[in-house]
């Protein structure tokens, strides 16, 4: 029997460079090319300019008296000064900790708090968000955070607050070599980032990574991608997540290939109008993103052929939009990755060379110095070729594990190393994967990842909500929806308006249930446990969403 194992080849240059030290040799490889492209704020920056920028920013937070470990939160959407702070950050030693952009207050309190950030930096607001009136709101509950950067012209309100051109003021009174020495001190392995990822116990959690860990990622995906100097990397996934943050701008730093940027947030014109007029030969995106882009009325007048590469992945790919991004984009050697932040993030992905088929329906095989196996989650021994099992991955692109959660750690990087990704998967024998569901109780809706605790325990806070379950529903563009199923208490009412006004309070926008059902109780196994999968179905045929369930994915 072959077993479900793959090894990508071992390839000798994995790259000993912190994040600072990247793009100081980019700054001379490279020095005037376009580095990066932020065109809804009309800022174009060299390597020389971005790397002088970050400088100058680095020294702003010496003189504030960062220390190499401390923590500094960012919670802005994409824009130019988030790649500034990520070079400068980590040119301190600094672990960068990303706030998602959609975060309401308790959330924010939460991450800061964990994290224990001591210095935050804000945009002013984001959609309906004002973030300003959110942490003067929050500020009591913040007793770590020091001060707060406000980019832009306005200052939040505490007593040693600043603004972004203020701490870059304060770079003056910084020597060169005050920096110099503090670079010289950092390890490749120490960490420079905490992304927050799964929430399965009602919290999320902190996946924690190294320069070492997010530097080689990135680096391996341009590599796979074949990025040069001659490419324009159009990036509109978010910052925050790894995925632009991580393949995006430090595939661009490794390579010399230009990262531009569409918009604060997706959009799917200025995407398309980005390709088109910046020259763009990578398109990044979840699937709904690429869905959307296709779908745009706009699209059909547009000529994208300058398209040559991409990546597809944080969700499961419908292998007839990879079809449509090839033929109708253009995008002829468009990928496929499959990956988690806790992992850096990407594992496998398919190859720019591979035949049509394989690239439009799989998630590819291993990337070189990383393993892949399938194993029985109860078991723990590595399935056959061709079964279904746990996905786990081992190899340089691991995190050093979650902020101060030795448990769910433990839990999750096995004492060999091998981190265990609650995805399942099925691997052929050639080390080509499928993805075909989850073990872990998570829905995806547009490429954003949704605990259904989370939303559970902020439902059960509901005075009138007895029991509630959330899960996942198929939706053909956002790949998954939530619903939510709740029973009230004895002689209690409420309406699911009512139940949605109270979780966009207390939730992210994309966390608020869509579909609500009022039940008196939930299917359930003899042994009392709920079956999700159950509820699923019947949602599935009570909202007509049989369309949306058999799309094919890879
Ligand atoms: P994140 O930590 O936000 O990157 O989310 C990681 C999760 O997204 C994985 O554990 C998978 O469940 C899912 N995911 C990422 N890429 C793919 C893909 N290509 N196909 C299916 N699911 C994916």
């Amino acid at each position: 029997m072959e077993l479900a194992y793959t090894a990508g080849p071992v390839d000798g240059a994995l790259l000993d460079v912190t994040v600072g030290g990247a793009l100081r040799s980019a700054a001379q490889r490279w020095g005037d090319a376009e580095a990066l492209v932020s065109r809804h704020q009309d800022i174009r920056l060299s390597w020389l300019a971005l790397s002088e920028a970050a400088d100058a920013v680095a020294k702003g937070l010496l003189a504030l008296g960062i220390e190499r470990g401390d923590r500094i939160g960012i919670w802005a959407p994409t824009c130019a000064e988030w790649t500034i702070l990520q070079f400068a950050s980590a040119r301190v030693g600094a672990i960068l900790v990303n706030v998602n952009p959609a975060y309401r207050p308790n959330e924010l309190v939460f991450a800061l708090n964990h994290a224990g950030v001591r210095v935050l930096v804000t945009a002013r607001r984001f959609k309906t968000s004002d973030y300003h009136a959110m942490i003067a709101e929050s500020r009591g509950d913040l007793p770590q955070v020091e001060r707060v950067i406000a980019l832009g012209t306005e200052k939040t309100v505490g007593t040693d607050d600043l603004l972004w051109s203020d701490l870059v003021a304060l770079a003056r009174d910084v020597a060169d070599e005050q920096l110099a020495e503090r670079e010289a001190v950092l390890d490749t392995h120490d960490p420079i980032n905490i992304q927050f990822t799964s929430g399965t116990t009602g919290n999320p959690k902190g996946a924690t990574l190294t320069h070492h860990n997010v530097v080689n990622n990135g680096a391996a995906i341009a590599s796979v991608l074949g990025y040069s100097t001659a490419d324009r990397v159009c990036i509109p996934v978010p910052l925050y997540h790894c995925f632009g943050m991580g393949i995006g701008n430090l595939g661009c730093v490794t390579t010399g290939a230009t990262m531009v940027y569409p918009g604060e947030s997706f959009e799917a014109v200025a995407t398309l109008r980005t390709i088109v007029e910046e020259g763009i030969t990578s398109i990044y995106g979840v699937p709904t993103m690429f869905i959307a882009m296709l779908e745009c009325p706009e699209f059909t007048g547009l000529d994208t052929s300058t398209l040559r590469t991409g990546v597809m992945a944080g969700a499961p790919c419908p292998v007839e939009v990879m079809k449509r991004v090839v033929n109708e984009m253009h995008a002829a050697e468009v990928t496929i990755a499959y990956g988690m932040t806790e992992t850096s993030p990407v594992s496998t992905v398919t190859r720019r060379t591979d035949g049509l088929d394989t690239r439009c329906s799989t998630v590819g095989t291993a990337l070189p110095n990383v393993e892949i196996k399938i194993v029985d989650a109860d078991t723990g021994d590595t399935v056959a070729v061709g079964d279904k099992g746990e996905l786990c991955s081992r190899g340089y692109l691991v995190m050093r594990g979650y902020w101060n959660d030795p448990a769910a750690t433990a839990a999750a990087i096995d004492a060999d190393g091998w981190m265990h990704t609650g995805d399942l998967a099925v691997m052929a024998d050639d080390g080509y994967c499928n993805i075909v569901g989850r073990a872990k109780d998570m829905l995806i809706r547009g490429g954003e990842n949704i605990y259904p605790r989370e939303v559970e325990e902020v439902l059960f806070e509901h005075p009138a909500v007895a029991g509630v379950q959330v899960f996942g529903v198929p939706d053909a563009k956002m790949g998954e929806e939530v619903a939510a199923w709740v029973s009230l208490r004895e002689g209690q009412a409420v309406t699911d308006d009512e139940l949605r006004a109270f979780c966009r309070d207390r939730l992210a926008h994309f966390k608020v249930p869509r579909y609500w059902k009022f039940v008196d109780e939930f299917p359930m196994t003899v042994t009392g446990k709920v079956q999700k999968f159950k509820m699923r179905d019947i949602a599935v045929d009570e909202l007509g969403l049989h369309d949306a369930a058999n799309i094919v994915t890879a």
